[in-house]
């Protein structure tokens, strides 16, 4: 029993691994072609990861520093001049 199925890239349909036709829609496949993703996408998934890492980082710590910056201007307004 074949429990490995690849998808048609064109209507996302599960076919047989060997397919040279994709019994749903008919068009060409690639023979005996792995499914699995090229690596350069996932160095570009890996970079794009890294880059919302970066920007998260900069805004949680930007957001942190203002609501420090803003605690420190409350304190100074609530407490009188010395
Ligand atoms: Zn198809």
């Amino acid at each position: 029993m074949l429990t490995h199925r690849r998808r048609c890239p064109f209507c996302r349909e599960k076919v047989h691994p060997e397919a040279v036709v994709c019994p749903h829609c008919q068009r060409e496949l690639d023979p005996l072609k792995e499914t699995s993703p090229s690596p350069w996408l996932w160095i570009l998934t890996g970079l794009a990861g890294l880059g919302l890492g970066a920007a998260l980082a900069i805004g949680f710590g930007f957001l942190r520093e203002r609501r420090r910056w803003l605690e420190d201007r409350t304190i100074r307004l609530v407490r009188p001049k010395e």
